[in-house]
């Protein structure tokens, strides 16, 4: 049983110290939490309930505390993927809900699994989720000082290997703060989030970049063509160059590696095995 959670990256300006730390904190304490729910939860059921902890996180940019866009909503996306059914389901622009990967979870048993914007509104009243407004006063006062660009990248994400050895991924963002209504952020796509039975891959950083790398897929099939966890992960990132890429992803693999890999050197994660680790 294994299990990595991210925060996103923090921004590296020395004032941000105090906001690294308190990230690494929180992502320590709901890692453990997490890690306990998984001794008597499948993989799926724990990401859900880890990314919901991170989406209930102030701190992070999804669900409360999100990133504000250049119209001044906040529309939040979220995708889970089961490694075993090969299942993915998500919610792209959902706005005034409180926990996305909530939603997500609702739509991985129906047919039509992937809702955007309005449409995924309705169907999340439609199965009970309350209307709930995200926005924070401290994202307020960023959104109004335009300090957007300093902050910006907090998404979340979960990948976790269950006693049965089975994987489960889940993504959750805000987006990257002040983009044009209707842009589609990675976390709801296979290139940010992404299972299969050898391997899941969640990912942070600039969205454009990570669909152009079609990272997390990309990854997780290099897996299952032989490679380790390792070896994929850089293999995709030396690619993501090319490109000047900004990334970060984490992942678990059947075989059990968990790994860490990113572009830029200011994201923060933790692993929880049966030890607790906080890194960034
Ligand atoms: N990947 C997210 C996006 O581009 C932002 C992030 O990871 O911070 O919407």
């Amino acid at each position: 049983m294994k299990l990595i959670i991210h925060g996103g990256f923090f921004s590296e300006s020395a004032t941000n110290q105090e906001t690294k730390k308190a990230k690494q904190d929180a992502l320590g304490r709901i890692a453990e939490m997490a890690g306990q729910f998984l001794k008597g939860h499948t993989a799926l059921e724990t990401v859900v309930y880890a990314v919901s902890l991170l989406e209930d996180d102030e701190l992070f940019n999804a669900g409360i505390g999100s990133q504000i866009q250049s119209d001044g909503k906040v529309r939040l996306s979220a995708s889970l993927m089961e490694g075993k059914s090969q299942k993915f389901s998500g919610v792209i622009n959902l706005e005034n809900v409180k926990n996305p990967i909530q939603v997500a979870a609702k739509l991985l048993g129906t047919d039509d699994r992937v809702l955007s914007g309005e449409g995924a509104q309705i169907f999340a009243r439609k199965q009970g989720f309350a209307d709930f407004n995200p926005i924070t006063p401290q994202r307020m006062k960023e959104y109004t000082l335009k300090l957007n660009q300093q902050e910006r990248k907090g998404t979340v994400g979960c990948v976790a290997l269950d006693a049965d050895g089975n994987l489960a991924a889940a993504t959750s963002t805000g987006g990257k703060g002040f983009e044009i209504p209707g842009r589609v952020s990675d976390s709801a796509t296979v290139a940010g989030n992404y299972a299969n039975i050898d391997a899941g891959i969640s990912c942070t950083g600039v969205g454009e970049d990570i669909v152009s790398g079609a990272l997390a897929a990309k990854i997780v099939t290099r897996v299952s063509d032989g490679f380790t966890l390792a070896a994929a992960c850089e293999k995709s990132f030396a690619e993501l160059q090319s490109i000047d890429g900004f990334a970060g992803v984490i992942g678990i693999s059947a075989k059990g590696e968990m790994y860490h890999c990113d572009s830029h050197p200011y994201m923060v994660w933790a692993s929880f095995d049966g030890n607790l680790q906080v890194f960034n």
